[in-house]
């Protein structure tokens, strides 16, 4: 401050009002770009959100897309074996004589079409129904039993030895049918990939619990999981078998994640399912944990 100005107090009252015009002035820009600022965010953060929505719709149109694909992919060779087997039956009856025993022969066939399209429609809806699950709480051994029962017979056809190894008590809070379901798929896979190698066949299943969490595992001894469909496993309409539609493990995947369970898979011996039911699936009586 000048000397001239500590002696003026008029002087230094003109300089203190100049400095708060300044102060004022910079302030009132500071609060324009503020709210210039703000207005920016604000539209940008609704840019944002419109092009969310839109990306969302697209993901979903596409799923929906290769949905579709998948359905029609799988009914095409049952709808064409359909149409084949029909013209030569109806061929057939146009002869003078016509050869009952091949006309039986391809009725059978299409009775297959018609089962494989059945089966068909039964996963894909399977796999689209909405997974509320209905929770209760069920014994593990009782899941995996009422699992493997169900596909008994196709067990026994293929000469697999079974083995259970369920931790006494394993009591889980969950949609008993939809982890059944998910159990038997896991199952059906298991004996299918047997079926393809020439090893001793054997399915292990088991149940323990670890610390607040229940594993169960589905081991089987086949060719185990190519590195190269790891990724795809878990995609609908994935599948490697001629008769399959590639919704089985979607569908144990969907249940997992209706429970908050997880799954994952890894080869030893043959493939290995482990799923993961994390705390608030589980029932532990007892305060002590299995480490
Ligand atoms: P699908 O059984 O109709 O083919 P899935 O979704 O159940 O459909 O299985 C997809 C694919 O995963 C199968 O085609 C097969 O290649 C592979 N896979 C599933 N389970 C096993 C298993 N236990 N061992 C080897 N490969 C398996």
């Amino acid at each position: 401050m000048s000397t001239d100005t500590i002696n003026n107090p008029d002087r230094k009252l003109d300089d203190l009002a100049q400095i708060i015009a300044a102060y004022n002035q910079v302030t009132e820009k500071l609060r324009h770009s503020h709210d210039a600022l703000h207005d920016e965010v604000a539209r940008l953060r609704e840019q944002l959100a419109g092009a969310n929505a839109q990306l969302e719709r697209s993901r979903r149109l596409a799923a929906l897309g290769e949905m579709a694909a998948g359905i029609a992919h799988e009914i095409r060779n049952p709808l064409a074996a359909i149409h084949l087997y029909t013209r030569l039956i109806s061929d057939d009856l146009t002869l003078a004589s016509p050869n009952t025993q091949a006309a039986t022969d391809n009725a059978g066939k299409i009775a297959d079409a018609v089962r494989s399209l059945n089966a068909i429609v039964t996963d894909v809806l399977h796999f689209a129904r909405e997974m509320l699950p209905r929770r209760r709480t069920v014994s593990a051994s009782d899941l995996i039993e009422r699992a493997v029962c169900a596909h008994r017979p196709a067990i026994e056809q293929a000469q697999v030895a079974v083995s259970m190894q369920v931790d006494d008590d394993l009591l889980l809070e969950v949609d008993g049918d939809l982890v059944q379901q998910a159990l038997l798929n896991l199952i059906r896979n298991a004996v299918d990939a047997m079926c393809e190698s020439q090893t001793r066949r054997k399915l292990t299943i088991k149940a323990v619990r670890r610390g607040r969490e229940v594993v169960i595992a589905v081991a089987d001894t086949g060719p185990g999981i190519a590195p190269e469909h790891a990724e795809r496993l878990f995609n609908p309409f994935f599948t490697t078998r001629n008769t399959g539609t590639g919704l089985g493990l979607a569908i144990v995947h969907r249940i997992l994640d209706a429970h908050g369970a997880a799954i994952s898979v890894r080869n030893q011996r043959g493939a290995v399912f482990t799923l993961t039911f994390p705390a608030d699936c589980c029932v532990f009586e007892s305060a002590g944990a299995i480490a």
